[in-house]
């Protein structure tokens, strides 16, 4: 496909797979307007990048369906210039998505090719107000705390005691909360001093790894 065929191809993803399904946040339309996705994807994969699902990245993992994008970072409910951190930065697609209305975003990736990829991805695009670090994204990243937005894209069994603790008065966690092949979306909000949390769709993510994820063989 070439370059005006796929931007076309990601003007009616926004409009069908996005808008039509109650995503109305204006920045956040706008931004995956812009954001090529079919950029953060494997040459030989490019011609699908704007279909309605997860496609694979390398190293057994995915960059995930344009719409759980989209919802995810909705859910976040960011007003612009806010401090995000990500979990699991795969191809660097949500991190570039989040950094349309962020002022920083840190993304933590377990593997290093991925993080490298990523850097490389964003890099390319000219993005420089995202950090990418490797490492255990479970145990978040104290350095930068607290944040107004966490957003994890690997499946926990239970919410990382320690992202909580990186969230910042009136900040908002949304991640992927269960088993190994099936899980609810949640959203955690800090509250004055008080955590709330609210299910929201069931999705499947892959697993998250490290202290606070499934062990390599589960
Ligand atoms: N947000 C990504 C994108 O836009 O392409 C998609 C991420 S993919 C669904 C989930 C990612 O989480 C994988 O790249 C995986 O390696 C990573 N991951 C799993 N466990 C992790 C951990 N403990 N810390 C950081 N990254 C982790």
């Amino acid at each position: 496909m070439d370059t005006e065929g796929l931007r076309s191809a990601r003007l009616e993803m926004v409009e069908i797979q996005i808008a039509a399904r109650g995503i109305h946040t204006a920045w956040l339309l706008q931004a995956m307007q812009d954001i090529p996705r079919h950029h953060f994807i494997p040459p030989d994969l490019q011609a699908h990048a704007y279909e309605d699902r997860p496609l694979p990245i390398g190293s057994g993992q995915t960059i995930s369906q344009p719409y759980i994008v989209a919802l995810m970072t909705e859910l976040l409910d960011l007003k612009g210039g806010e401090k995000v951190l990500e979990i699991g930065t795969g191809s660097g697609y949500q991190s570039a998505i989040l950094s349309c209305s962020a002022e920083q975003v840190h993304t933590i990736e377990f593997i290093p090719t991925l993080a490298k990829k990523a850097e490389e991805n964003l890099k390319t695009l000219d993005i420089r107000n995202v950090f990418v670090h490797i490492g255990d994204g479970g145990l978040g990243f104290l350095e930068a705390a607290p944040y107004k937005g966490i957003l994890v894209t690997a499946a926990a069994p239970v919410v990382p005691a320690m992202l909580l603790d990186q969230l910042a008065q009136g900040g908002t966690l949304v991640l992927p909360v269960g088993g190994m092949t099936g899980q609810y979306l949640q959203v955690w909000q800090r509250q004055l001093g008080e955590l709330h949390v609210r299910d929201i769709i069931p999705v499947s993510f892959v697993p998250l790894r490290g202290q606070y994820g499934w062990k390599e063989d589960a």
